[in-house]
């Protein structure tokens, strides 16, 4: 078969009948035809070390997942009217994972669902409509979930921000105005929330951020800060969301959730991506004094969140997470190849930082470390590069220009010193 004429007419296809504005990776765009744990194989035969994608959490069709969700569709998949233990087990053990004021759970299908009734809930809860978001976040797709994203109303095609939303400063300790060398930075950079506040009195249902900003640019927020702007947030009557959909599960290393790394505990807490390994699984956790106040009357119903299928998913991914010990492995893997990636940072001026926390970790590029001017073509070449010798990254942030790192969590040191050699040769190759 002539491969390359066989792509051509697969894309010529898929652009007539599907959305164009449906992008796709790569220059030459790969045709993946099979995962294993963080391998991916295209149908060429050749191997592919996946470093990006983090809802494939305990690894692409991981055998112990695929089993069970096998034996359950066989079985049954209804909707959730029927009692079923699978639903109510499955609530009990994501809410032992979690702090004990959050105490209900709802299952949807997507974090855009989630992150859409999240802000529902909250505000049936403050009978406010206000929503405060950080700049540059995603929340999701669906028109509530586009309202809290600035890095789609701001963007090209977007609708601008809603009057109702208010954008709080970006945390960030390398580019924006307080800097790694400020201890103070969390509580300056929580001052911003303050102001908005002062300016909004009794209007703000919401406030809601990552716990580590994933499309803001592969960003741990500073110490403290979480702690300031929930301070804030709840002296002036708001509710506190934490959106884990893309950092939880132990992504993070040190703790299963990313705002324990804050010291926090959020009031409604939102999952997605790694909860169902792929399949799409999603959830919302709230206190309940906040799902009472959503219990008014009207019935909450979801077709398809909380059915057998999705609950044994969830289920056998959280079981898996903690046999194989994955945070732990997140943790020493995800500091082994920070340890690695900061080794290429002293060789090659281009990286000018390297942040993260377990395996959820940025590189930011720039064309000079003074005028951290991003280095966007640069970056660019580097992620081709690296796909031809079978390492697929991709960008993130505000200016394209970070590296982001969070593959299936099943990624191991070998995988992180291959990828560190191999992105020293690439830049070594580039003359970066
Ligand atoms: N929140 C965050 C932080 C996300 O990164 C995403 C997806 N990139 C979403 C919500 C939306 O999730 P989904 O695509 O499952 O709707």
């Amino acid at each position: 078969i002539n491969r390359e004429e066989e792509y051509s007419v697969l894309l010529e296809e898929r652009k007539s009948v599907i959305g164009r504005n449906l992008s796709i990776s790569y220059r030459k765009p790969l045709k993946i035809v099979k995962g294993a744990l963080q391998y991916l194989y295209d149908d060429k035969g050749d191997t592919y070390i996946d470093c990006v994608n983090n809802p494939s959490h305990v690894g692409h069709c991981h055998p112990v997942v695929v089993k069970a969700m096998q034996r359950q569709i066989a079985t049954l998949n209804t909707n959730s009217r029927y009692l079923n233990d699978h639903l109510v087990e499955y609530a009990k053990e994501l809410l032992s994972t979690l702090p004990s004021n959050l105490a209900v759970v709802y299952f949807t299908n997507s974090g855009s669902e989630a992150n859409d009734l999240a802000i529902r809930m909250s505000r049936h809860f403050t009978g406010r409509k206000d929503v405060m978001v950080l700049d540059h976040a995603y929340h999701g797709t669906s028109t509530v979930a586009m309202e809290m994203s600035p890095y789609k109303f701001d963007g090209k095609g977007g609708f601008g921000q809603k009057p109702y939303i208010h954008k709080a400063v970006s945390p960030d300790l390398y580019r924006g105005e307080f800097r790694y060398d400020d201890p103070l930075a969390g509580e300056k950079y929580a001052e911003d929330v303050l102001q908005i506040l002062e300016k909004n009195p009794g209007k703000i249902a919401a406030f809601i951020c990552e716990t580590l900003l994933g499309v803001g640019g592969q960003i741990p927020l500073p110490d403290h800060y979480l702690e300031n702007v929930y301070k804030h947030i709840r002296a002036a009557g708001g509710v506190c969301i934490a959106d884990e959909v893309q950092v939880g599960f132990g992504r993070v290393g040190e703790k299963f959730w990313g705002f324990e790394l804050q010291n926090v505990q959020p009031d409604i807490v939102v999952l997605g991506k790694p909860i169902g390994n792929g399949h799409p699984l999603a959830a919302v956790v709230v206190t309940r004094e906040i799902a009472d106040a959503f219990n008014n009357g009207m019935e909450y119903f979801n077709t398809f969140g909380g059915n057998p299928v999705s609950m044994v998913t969830g289920r056998t991914v959280l079981n898996v997470i903690k046999s194989e010990q994955m945070q732990q492995h997140a943790l020493e893997t995800g500091n082994f190849l920070m340890d690695g990636l900061r080794e290429v940072m002293s060789k090659h001026p281009v990286i000018s930082d390297v942040r993260g926390f377990g395996l959820f970790v940025g590189a930011e590029m720039v064309k000079d470390r003074t005028s951290m001017e991003p280095a966007v073509e640069e970056i660019n070449a580097v992620v081709e590069k690296m796909k031809e010798r079978g390492f697929l990254l991709s960008t993130d942030g505000p200016l394209y220009n970070v590296l982001k790192i969070k593959p299936p969590m099943v990624f191991n040191k070998q995988n992180a010193t291959d990828m560190v050699r191999h992105l020293d040769e690439v830049l070594t190759e580039l003359n970066f």
